[in-house]
């Protein structure tokens, strides 16, 4: 007999029946109607977006967390849950979810007006309306207070010029959630897509999170009434505190893809025979197994932990920082020793390890590079600021 990772560190007793309905719900969609798909879409680099964003809609992981307006308002920690389920197929259908639901839909819930949310927090959550958050620029990705798209005022209007770069959803967006600097300092501004000056090339060639749209803003004169400034968003904390909730949901999320691989690779070995017997009954491949897991593990523990305290109002940025940087950096080495145990199948598309593996080379860099949260948890614990 075999254990699942779960049942050997015994993870569901740590969960309510509600969070456990809810993750098996968002497994069951995962399984059924991304798995069979993903390995084309990942080659292609084509996603139908559209459709997947009213089916996950539905599913109610739009926007979960967050309260009224449409959305589903679970425990965080059932948001992570279904980060994770969803990181298990693929990281590009997390990465659909986060920004939707966490950037671009927090932001405004967080900092828009009652007319901001009205106009599109329902649309947001049901998917028939997709958002983005235009926070990188080509010269300023670590440090976004060097930005430089601008918004100024001209009359009752703004008008914002400058270019964004590497955004989710960006060319397939109704509305994108733009900062830009102001005489008053960094704002946010709700851009509706389709307002003259604004486009969104898709940057193509990608390696990694190839079951993602990711795209350029270009803005360019683009003239905006003074009601499409976010209200209550003042300075970088505006678009980081938006960060950290997104950062939270990839804690989790990361943990999906990790186990995918481990699962992967735990059955490849027992079924695959070298010389004359299976490859799981050698000590070496049993000794990365049973590492991996214990990391595995480990990361869903930490998960669990921040779930509860961010359920609880607790949770600060430095922790989300040490979530971000171990379970993404983790479940990448796992990712990477999984496709040693395939060999050569390992390079192909017909199982899902090298796929995640590329997949969490973005992951490692977006939301806080591992280089920043690591100047972060050592600011913390040593009073020194070493980011410049
Ligand atoms: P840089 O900031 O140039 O960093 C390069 C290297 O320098 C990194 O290793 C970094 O850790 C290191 N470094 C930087 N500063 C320091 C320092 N002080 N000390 C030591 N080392 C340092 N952005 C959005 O706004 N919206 C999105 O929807 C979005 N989606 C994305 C999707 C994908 C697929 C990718 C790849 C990126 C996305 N991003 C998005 C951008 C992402 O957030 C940035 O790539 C990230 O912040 C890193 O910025 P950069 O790529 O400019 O790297």
């Amino acid at each position: 007999m075999s254990l699942s990772l779960s049942q050997l560190f015994a993870l569901d007793s740590l969960l309510s029946p509600e969070e456990l309905e809810i993750r098996s719900t968002v497994r069951k969609f995962g399984e059924q109607r991304i798995r069979p798909q993903i390995a084309q879409w990942f080659e292609r680099g084509e996603i139908p977006v559209r459709e997947l964003a009213v089916e996950l809609g539905s599913l109610g992981v739009l926007g979960m967390h967050l309260q009224g307006y449409g959305c589903a308002g679970t425990s965080a920690t059932a948001y992570g849950l279904a980060c994770l389920e969803l990181e298990a197929v693929d990281s590009g259908i997390r990465s659909l979810v986060s920004v939707q639901g966490s950037l671009a839909m927090f932001s405004l819930h967080h900092w828009g007006s009652e007319e901001q949310k009205r106009q599109w927090l329902p649309r947001l959550a049901a998917g028939t309306a997709i958002g983005c958050f235009g926070l990188t620029e080509p010269d300023f990705g670590s440090n976004p207070g060097g930005m430089r798209t601008h918004a100024k005022r001209d009359g009752g209007d703004w008008v914002l010029n400058g270019t964004k770069m590497w955004i989710t959803n960006g060319s397939v967006a109704d509305v994108a959630v733009v900062w830009a600097r102001t005489e008053e300092g960094i704002r946010g501004f709700v851009v509706p897509t389709g307002t003259p000056g604004f486009s969104a090339p898709e940057i193509r060639s990608k390696l990694s999170l190839r079951a993602s749209v990711t795209s350029e803003l270009v803005l360019e004169d683009v003239r905006l009434p003074d009601a499409a400034m976010l209200p209550l968003a003042h300075g970088l904390r505006g678009p980081l505190t938006s960060l950290g909730e997104a950062r939270f949901g990839i804690i989790f999320g990361a943990l999906g893809a990790a186990r995918d691989c481990l699962e992967t690779a735990v059955e490849y070995a027992r079924s695959r025979r070298v010389f004359d017997k299976s490859l799981a009954a050698y000590q070496l491949t049993q000794a990365k197994i049973a590492d991996m897991a214990l990391e595995v593990g480990k990361g869903h523990l930490l998960a669990y932990h921040l779930g509860r305290l961010k359920d609880r109002g607790e949770l600060g940025a430095d922790q989300v920082s040490l979530g971000k940087l171990n379970n993404v950096r983790e479940a990448l080495e796992v990712a990477r020793q999984c496709r040693t145990i395939l060999g050569a199948n390992g390079i192909t598309l017909e199982y899902p390890v090298l796929r995640h593996a590329n997949n969490l080379e973005s992951v490692l860099t977006y939301e806080g590079t591992s280089e920043v949260h690591q100047l972060t948890i050592g600011k913390a614990l040593t009073g020194e600021s070493a980011f410049r």
